[in-house]
């Protein structure tokens, strides 16, 4: 097999239908194959070859999935970086995951990487798109321009790598997760299936980086299905509601803290923008507050779902089924998914209590890559350990409460962040909230809320603790609060609890 038969396929029924679109290109289904063809071309006669690793530094682009793609149809395995890394970062990755070529955009960060090119030795080639006056670089398009247009796709075992995903790092040191040809293959068809059954008809934006795991969601699923992907590079609120407008996009996905400036964006010109084409909203990557969800189905007028997922599940394990999903909650378990909310041997918790999220299925990766330890801590008997922790209620639906490391312990009670943060969102000055769990001389941790305000809006400490106070039992209210101009962030948009702690612990 090989995940690229999908594009394959839509060449065969939908040659003329658009494929790929961004501001400046329309590629049908036909033209983006011969993109692809030709690159796969390229990069073989670059020396590239099955199972070799390709890194792909690019920003959301025409030129990003066909480099994609080009990799996979070579039985290659695709490295995606995130745009943002710095020098340092890039080198990180590259000397776990060794990859032999790099498609990069040409910039300060292939600037700086190249005058230390000795620490990346395993790259043999760099492809860089864009204007660059560097030298031993290659061009992007110029290596296509004498290439064929046909390639054959290489045969591949359903369990071969397709992709090294490396995760969030929210937690930690990024791990590279080992996703194969079928994790993709399986997790595109389902995700094409669940949200409002997407067709060829349909056209699929998204504000994540293509470099994480949502991909899957927001350019595998529809492109199963031959529904056109529009691109951009950067998410900012008022682009993407443009976007939506102008290409007429039916389903939409981003994480939690871009709905929310979306949605500030909007309600000061709602009519500026014609949203009338977009149907379906997903969000995932972290909790929507459940504050905001009747708020985006009104404003917008659209279907909200949420999905549950992380990189090592190959995107949704549990989602929110369409007209049947409960506010606050990841929904049920994906098709073919087993998720138990667990204690530590794997038996379920009982109803109501809270027990790790733990799963297999069709997309569980195949481990990190070059790091057993780490693969054996979180894959135990072929079940994912997601340190999250969960509730199930009397229909089966899972809550996530938090995850295992953000729960705080103030004077001998258990705290979940989470739940803090629901109650801050409430507030009508608040546009986003964070609360974290900092020492104290005698109850061990207390709560401590970060909180950005809207625009023209303002509040003070006290009347913050207040307000939860009166919501939810004293002991779990913020005992501090601090305000923020803005929330450290990583790539894919998640607020970065461990910046927080790491630079604002203190009081
Ligand atoms: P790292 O593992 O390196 O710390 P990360 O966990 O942020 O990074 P991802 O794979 O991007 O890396 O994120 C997966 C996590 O995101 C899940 O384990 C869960 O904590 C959170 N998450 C995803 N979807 C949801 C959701 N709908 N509600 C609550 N949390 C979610």
């Amino acid at each position: 097999m090989n995940l690229a038969q999908m594009i394959e396929r839509n060449v065969r029924r939908i040659p003329h239908w658009s494929a790929v679109l961004s501001e400046t290109r329309n590629y049908t289904w036909e033209e983006y194959n011969r993109q692809v063809n030709m690159m796969g071309n390229a990069l073989r006669k670059q020396g590239v070859s099955k199972g070799d690793r390709v890194a792909i530094c690019l920003p959301n682009s025409p030129e990003y999935l066909v480099t994609y793609f080009a990799i996979v149809k070579l039985g290659a395995i695709a490295v995606p970086f995130n745009i943002m890394f710095k020098s340092s970062e890039v080198c990180y990755i590259v000397n776990n995951s060794e990859p032999k070529v790099m498609v990069a955009l040409a910039g300060e960060t292939m600037n700086g990487l190249m005058k230390m090119r000795e620490k990346i030795p395993s790259i043999e080639k760099i492809i860089l798109v864009g204007e660059h006056e560097l030298d031993n670089v290659l061009s992007y398009p110029q290596i296509m321009q004498e290439e064929s247009d046909e390639l054959e796709l290489v045969d591949c075992a359903p369990d071969e790598v397709v992709t090294i995903l490396y995760t969030s790092g929210t937690t930690g040191q990024p791990k590279g997760a080992m996703l194969t040809h079928n994790n993709f293959y399986k997790m595109a068809e389902l995700n094409s299936c669940y949200v409002d059954l997407i067709t060829d008809q349909d056209i699929s934006f998204t504000g994540t980086p293509f470099c994480h795991i949502f991909f899957v969601t927001t350019v595998l699923g529809p492109m199963y299905k031959g529904a056109a992907v529009v691109t951009a590079p950067r998410f900012f609120p008022e682009k993407a509601l443009e976007l939506i407008s102008k290409f007429k996009v039916t389903h939409f996905a981003a994480v939690p803290t871009m709905y929310i400036y979306m949605l500030e964006t909007y309600l000061k010109d709602p009519q500026r923008y014609n949203l009338r084409a977009w149907r379906n909203a997903q969000s995932a990557g972290a909790a929507m507050p459940a504050e905001y969800i009747a708020k985006i189905e009104d404003s917008f007028r659209v279907n909200f779902c949420e999905n549950y997922g992380a990189t090592e599940t190959g995107s949704t394990a549990a989602y929110g089924r369409l007209g049947h999903g409960k506010a606050g909650s990841i929904g049920l378990p994906s098709d073919n998914w087993e998720v138990i909310v667990g204690d530590q041997n794997n038996q379920s918790v009982p109803q109501g209590e809270v027990g790790e999220i733990v799963l297999k299925g069709p997309g569980l990766f195949k481990g990190y890559w070059k790091m057993p330890e780490a693969t054996e801590e979180a894959l135990v008997d072929g079940w994912f350990h997601t340190g999250d922790l969960a509730r199930v209620d009397e229909d089966g639906y899972i809550y996530v409460v938090d995850r295992k490391k953000h729960m705080l312990i103030c004077g001998g009670y258990n705290i979940y962040p989470r739940e803090v943060e629901e109650v801050l969102y409430a507030h009508p000055a608040v546009l986003e909230a964070a609360v974290i769990g900092i020492p104290h001389p005698s109850k061990g941790e207390i709560p401590k809320a970060f909180i950005t305000l809207k625009s023209d809006c303002q509040a003070i400490e006290a009347e913050i603790i207040a307000f939860c106070k009166e919501r939810m039992a004293a002991y779990k209210a913020p005992r501090v609060v601090e305000f923020l101009t803005e929330f450290p962030k990583n790539y894919s948009g998640k607020i970065m609890k461990k910046e927080l702690l790491n630079r604002y612990v203190n009081m």
